[in-house]
């Protein structure tokens, strides 16, 4: 991709899942976990963290969206598919890729604690872009703050590209 400045490589994102990953099997232990990946930006993160982690774990799909195609948020959350199983007596740790507005976050929560009585519900996301934040939510993990600027790479995509880079980059 032409124009592209490196935010974070390959190297610094690999280190970093590899901190967050040792916090939370510290967290669980040996505690079964419910990983609920949200697609499709958070997929390259999830399956990187997952890799990392050691207690017994199931792997569940969601798929919202809320940028639509632009670069900033729509300020309304679509859920696409939002299909999930019995999370009652559950941990459930929930992946994300950024953090903006928080609204995504929100939705999320608001769903899985209006549906189920989880035995624990935490949020990591490998971005927090706080400086964008519109609501109270707040990520119980993250990767990296970030500053208010369009990110792309490592899952966060341009129109459909770019998700597939190692690193995390803005346009120039
Ligand atoms: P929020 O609901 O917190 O405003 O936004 C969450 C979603 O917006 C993220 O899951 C991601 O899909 C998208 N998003 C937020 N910031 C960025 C960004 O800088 N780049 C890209 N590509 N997507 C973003």
């Amino acid at each position: 991709m032409e124009n592209l400045k490196i935010l974070f490589t390959e190297e610094q994102i690999q280190t970093r899942i590899k901190e967050i990953a040792d916090e939370i099997n510290q967290l669980y232990k040996d505690e079964e976990i419910i990983a609920i990946c949200v697609l499709k930006g958070a997929v390259l993160f999830a399956v990187d963290l997952v890799k990392h982690l050691k207690m017994p774990l199931k792997m569940e799909f969601i798929r919202l969206s809320s940028y639509g195609h632009g670069t900033t948020s729509s300020g309304k959350v679509h859920a696409v598919d939002i299909s999930l199983p019995d999370l009652n007596d559950k941990n459930v740790l929930i992946i994300e890729d950024i953090v903006d507005t928080g609204l995504t976050a929100k939705f999320l929560l608001d769903f899985i604690n209006g549906n189920f009585k989880t035995k624990s519900t935490k949020f990591c996301s490998l971005l927090d872009k706080k400086i964008s934040r519109a609501t109270d939510v707040e990520p119980d993990y993250y990767g990296f703050e970030v500053d208010d600027k369009f990110l792309v790479g490592y899952g966060l995509d341009d129109e459909g590209y770019c998700r597939n880079l190692k690193y995390i980059g803005y346009k120039n």
